[in-house]
């Protein structure tokens, strides 16, 4: 008999915090973690249940550079000697958009927004194997998605394989689209289905983990060609949904979904999406 696969323990985070997960990955002497949630009280909870498993934090795999999935690291680590694992363009877009973050968002969370970033201290090439805890991950660099730059790590070894895949899809719940780029997320969402194992099991940054990735997949892009179909007839050119239009957006969107969380996504993000549309050569 081989080895156990480790064992996964998936922290999330409440609805005002975006349901977002974060991963423990619990090797035999040490533990991976799989981004760190949003705020700070979600963070030091997470940092409990790590300290509950009794074993050292072997280091970070960043999957997106989105605050839901590194605000947190500040309180998960407090030793530069842990490796905060990132392909480049995430650590890259990571510091240079950190600091706008904070000056839009501690005025909303306050104090549940960390004091402080704690960025990626070791950048790595895509395709690259990370060994960490005896655990072999694999980053797959995806391109711009979800956000503007979106991997995938690939837990090498047990049988189904495990996959984290960030935010490339969305479970029980409305997508962010508020980076407008939603083409480019459907096209990497076909790139996903052509690399991954059909056989995967899929750790969500928001949602339970799914089987049948090409399914999921396939879902999430129909969600994303609706939306954009959607958002093009009631904006009509127009680089911004007014108030009605948006709450329009929201009913449709809740219908197509059977109701799913997080509506408010979509008014943040929809003007993102009018202008990614309007903008669109060809639109
Ligand atoms: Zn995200």
């Amino acid at each position: 008999m081989g080895p156990l696969p480790p064992m996964i323990h998936a922290y999330r985070s409440a609805e005002q915090a975006l349901c977002v997960n974060s991963f423990l990955v619990e090797g035999e002497q040490a533990v991976v973690a799989i981004d760190a949630p949003m705020f700070v009280s979600d963070a030091r909870a997470y940092r409990a249940r790590l300290d509950a498993l009794r074993k050292p934090l072997a280091g970070v795999l960043i999957t997106h550079p989105h605050p839901d999935h590194y605000n947190g690291v500040a309180e998960l680590v407090d030793d530069d000697q842990v490796p905060i694992i990132a392909l480049p363009d995430v650590d890259q877009e990571i510091r240079a958009r950190d600091p706008e973050k904070r000056a839009r968002w501690v005025p909303v969370f306050g104090d549940e927004w960390p004091k402080s970033a704690r960025y990626p201290n070791r950048v790595v090439p895509a395709g690259a194997a990370v060994e960490l805890a005896g655990l072999r991950f694999t980053p797959v660099d995806l391109g711009p998605g979800e956000s503007v730059s979106e991997t995938i790590w690939v837990l090498e070894g047990p049988r189904p394989p495990i996959v984290f895949v960030g935010d490339l899809v969305f479970e029980g719940t409305h997508p962010y689209i508020g980076d407008g780029m939603t083409a480019a997320w459907i096209d990497a969402l076909t790139r996903a289905q052509e690399t991954l194992d059909p056989a995967a099991v899929l750790y969500l940054g928001h949602g339970s983990p799914v089987g049948l990735p090409s399914s999921v997949l396939q879902e999430q892009k129909r969600y994303l060609l609706m939306i954009r179909e959607v958002v093009r007839r009631l904006a009509q050119g127009a680089t911004e949904l007014s108030a009605e239009q948006k709450k329009q957006l929201v009913e449709t969107m809740t219908t197509y979904t059977g109701g799913a969380r997080m509506t408010y996504l979509l008014e943040w993000g929809s003007d993102a999406l009018a202008a990614e549309l309007a903008h669109a050569v060809g639109g």
